[in-house]
């Protein structure tokens, strides 16, 4: 038996993994015991790894060869990786040349390995000429990344996981850590078993298995967290345990805070965040105190937590940046146990951000308005310019193709007919597309019946490269076994369509492209080298780390440059920040309510979101009996008293309309829902879950219901609320 590390491929804990196998053959799978996320920890899906691995699955799971369709609807035929190449260069090249760059498109994923993501953007945006890539991140952590910036300077999580052992106070909103990142949750646990003195407050409009933790549980409206947070600093003011003196040395902006907040008392607050007065008063002590104590001299470090309930949100950069106000109000940032801490969703969303892998972002951190930063990349890639039209977001890019103005679209490792909002637009777009070539693992994906030309990828155990999960850590991500079948890596394929690409799009000039696609541990590699020399001088500096660093030294946190031997735990600790002048900026950005408020019509708000033992369209984890037994259906959850109001029995089949469409889903009661809330997992597509959109399309799973409404500031949209009706069929 051999054993190799790697590291998870689910979630952004980034737990590290020993992959046991046997020649071709992944045996099993173990808890790396000295990965500084998990500590040998893994959660049900970590500990699966190896049976939805199995290659005995493959069959009925895996795309193994290159396939092609004569035309849409037919059963796709085989053809040679050669020629499949070939074919998606020349359509690429050929509407390049006779419609723009901009009539092409690629959308891609937050589970390809940072290598992945440096060779998709440096396609698009260095070689093609269009800053149209985008990927499922948008859906994930955009507004975390826009809350960052507007505030602290940078996309840059303040904190890491070490400060769960420090905090006095613990604020987790918008996350259910008890099932969306488990491993994480034990820590918290623990962390309460070490200090039961740890204050914890959960907000959340249900109550989760997280809350189950809340020494102080908020169930707020959905919609209402700005509100909650502009009534908590309200309330610091008033009380005198704001920190004044970080904020005159270290922070601009407070005044218009203040005068923004002025109203927001705690009664107001409370009744429009359908909460108690006395609890809103207990939040804002707790978190301006640090937990139990009584004045700002004994003040303790308070830590937040937060994910999708904050990120996937209509003013989703509001609510990152009003909690984020409440750090630097406090000066509860850049010490142990302190600071925002965003989960991040997908295993290597931040790798994806780091490499500028988003329409609106370049390498390193780089912004794309800025034209200094446009030169800067053009010159590391050896290009003339980088375009400054920004490319279209993942909402924009679906309809966009459905209005006819993406002609070519390259989808790579993600399912955007079972993931994105407004699956109708999203079905139109994936119909009209001229081309469209998917690059995935698997072969059984709702969005795998609308390509054109599929290419088989390689996945978790086959794969090498980097991840960097929630606290900044990047891990490496090795090979087990070789590929399945004809599967080759995501950077592999991308790198020989670029090759393609240049003979027609630059002929005789020299490769930007010369990595080596023959030996994949060495061209991963280039281009992990290429990757880390752009970030020289930048906030996320890692020219000191080389994988010859990481196999001796094991995962590091970001900043790492040239010189040091070892990452930095937390940012921030001496109140300097990448901004201009080095001062944070305070974001008095008004409240918002939901996109879509209930109504008579549609009465009640319908939440989204994971459930324990499943990732995202189940390609993997929908296989295996062992995790399907925890939730064997998908269920709509309702309050009791709502169900009762409606006569409704549990397993009812019932119709949930919104604006959008409808699907058809049985009944289940849940007390942990407020009244006029309902509840509905992500997981199930439409190959399960049967809907219509309103135009009489056959689309289904949860996102035939949901809303295309986004933040206008991270262009997120807002999959935590539409409203909807429900009745019996
Ligand atoms: Fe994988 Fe996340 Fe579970 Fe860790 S907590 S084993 S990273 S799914």
């Amino acid at each position: 038996m051999t054993e190799t590390r790697s590291t998870c491929p689910y979630c952004g804990v980034g737990c590290g993994v020993i992959i046991q196998s046997e020649g071709a053959q992944i045996t099993g799978v173990r808890g790396d015991p000295d990965h500084p996320a998990n500590f040998g920890r893994l959660c049900s899906k970590g500990n699966s790894l190896h049976l939805t691995a199995a290659a005995a699955l493959a069959p009925q799971t895996r795309l193994l060869q290159p396939l092609q369709r004569a035309q849409r609807g037919a059963t796709p035929q085989p053809l040679a990786w050669d020629a499949a190449l070939h074919l998606a260069a020349t359509r690429i090249a050929d509407t390049v040349q006779q419609h723009g760059p901009d009539a092409v498109a690629v959308y891609a994923s937050g589970q390809l390995l940072t290598e992945d993501y440096y060779v998709f953007n440096k396609l698009t945006k260095g070689l093609l000429g269009t800053n149209n890539l985008d990927t499922n991140s948008r859906l994930c952590m955009s507004s975390a990344v826009a809350g960052y910036k507007a505030t602290l300077g940078a996309d840059a999580p303040p904190a890491c996981y070490d400060d769960l052992q420090h905090a006095g106070c613990l604020f987790i909103t918008g996350s259910n850590t008890a099932w969306a990142h488990p491993v994480l949750f034990r820590r918290i646990e623990d962390a309460k078993a070490a200090n039961p003195a740890l204050k914890i407050i959960v907000a959340d409009p249900r109550r989760t298995e997280t809350a189950e933790i809340a020494d102080l549980f908020l169930p707020l409206q959905p919609g209402s967290d700005v509100r909650l947070f502009h009534g908590m600093l309200h309330t610091m003011l008033w009380e005198g345990w704001i920190d004044s003196a970080y904020i005159e040395r270290h922070t601009h902006g407070f005044d218009a805070l203040k005068t923004l907040v002025r109203e927001a008392t705690p009664e107001r607050v409370a009744r429009d965040c359908g909460l108690d007065m006395q609890d809103v008063l207990q939040a804002a002590r707790w978190f301006a105190l640090g937990g139990a104590v009584e004045t700002t001299a004994q003040r303790a470090p308070t830590l937040s937590l937060y994910c999708q309930g904050l990120n996937q949100s209509s003013s989703g950069t509001a609510k990152n940046a009003a909690l984020i106000n409440l750090h630097l109000a406090t000066g509860q940032i850049g010490k142990p146990g302190a600071g925002p801490l965003s989960l991040t969703g997908q295993p290597n969303a931040m790798g994806g951000r780091e490499v500028g892998g988003m329409a609106n972002l370049l390498s390193a951190h780089r912004d794309l308005a800025n034209p200094d930063h446009r030169a800067e990349v053009a010159a590391l890639w050896g290009v003339d310019d980088v375009p400054a039209q920004p490319g279209k977001t993942a909402i924009e890019l679906f309809e966009a193709a459905a209005d006819g103005q993406i002609k070519t679209l390259w989808i790579a490792c993600t399912n955007p007919a079972h993931s994105l909002p407004d699956q109708a637009t999203v079905r139109r777009a994936l119909q009209r597309a001229e081309f469209v070539i998917l690059q995935d693992a698997f072969a059984t994906t709702a969005t795998a019946a609308y390509a054109d030309l599929l290419l088989p990828a390689t996945t978790w155990g086959e794969k090498l490269g980097t991840v960097t999960n929630s606290e900044r850590r990047i891990s490496r991500v090795r090979a087990a076994v070789p590929p399945l079948g004809q599967a080759r890596h995501d950077w592999q394929i991308a790198t020989q369509i670029a090759q393609r690409l240049e003979a027609r799009l630059r002929p005789g000039q020299p490769s930007l492209f010369a990595y080596d696609t023959q030996h994949a541990e060495l061209g991963a590699e280039q281009i992990w080298n290429e990757h880390r020399a752009s970030t020289r001088g930048r906030d996320l500096d890692i020219t000191g780390l080389s994988w010859a660093l990481l196999d001796r030294a094991g995962p590091q946190q970001w900043p790492l440059p040239e010189g040091a031997q070892q990452g930095q735990a937390r940012l921030y600790a001496e109140g300097v920040f990448p901004t201009a002048d080095g001062r944070a900026r305070f974001a008095a950005q008004p409240w918002q309510p939901v996109a879509e408020p209930r109504s008579a019509r549609f009465p009640f708000s319908l939440n989204t979101g994971r459930l324990r033992d499943q990732w995202h369209g189940m390609s993997r984890t929908g296989q295996l009996a062992r995790l399907m037994a925890h939730a064997p259906e998908p269920a709509l959850q309702m309050h009791p008293q709502d169900m009762e109001r409606q006569r409704l029995q549990p397993g009812q089949l019932v119709a949930v309309r919104s604006r959008h469409g409808q699907l058809v889903v049985p009944v289940q009661a849940d007390a942990g829902l407020g009244l006029s809330q309902v509840y509905l997992p992500m997981h199930w597509g439409s190959e399960y879950l049967g809907g219509r959109s309103h135009d009489g399309q056959a689309v289904g799973g949860v996102n035939a219901v949901t809303t295309p409404a986004f933040c206008p500031q991270s262009k997120q949209p807002e999959l935590k609320h539409a409203a909807v009706s429900v009745q019996a069929v």
